[in-house]
């Protein structure tokens, strides 16, 4: 399942940034995870429902357990080959804004990046 191996990467992630934090602010115990701040690539094929359903249940028994997932999909940056005009898609709609050509050119746009974490400590 595509959905499990990204929602696996980014709890690995996390699990790496809180480790960072710990190292940084030893006087901070138990660290709980609240939020999980995810950037979805624009053609990822993945439904976010799914990936949330999906995050549910492989963050629990973890410190991600009951952190709120928030998804935003990430602009693809593209350039047109007809005219190399420049710019980002934030919407699947595959055409140049400056001359209305489909030839355009784009690298990546599948994964999900984290993109930031609220952590909290509890006492
Ligand atoms: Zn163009």
């Amino acid at each position: 399942m595509h959905e499990a191996t990204l929602v696996l990467g980014i709890l690995d992630a996390a699990r790496e940034a809180v480790e960072e934090h710990r190292a940084a602010h030893p006087e901070e115990k138990a660290l709980r995870i609240q939020e999980i701040e995810c950037e979805l690539g624009l053609i990822a094929s993945v439904e976010a429902q799914t990936l949330t359903a999906c995050f549910e249940l492989f963050a629990e028994g973890t410190m991600a357990q009951g952190a709120t997932l928030s998804l935003r999909t990430r602009p693809l940056d593209c350039e047109c080959s007809a005219c190399g005009h420049a710019f980002a898609l934030t919407q699947r709609r595959f055409a140049c804004p400056n001359c209305g050509s489909e030839e355009i050119h784009f690298n990546g746009g599948h994964g999900l990046t984290l993109v930031s974490l609220r952590v909290e400590s509890e006492e």
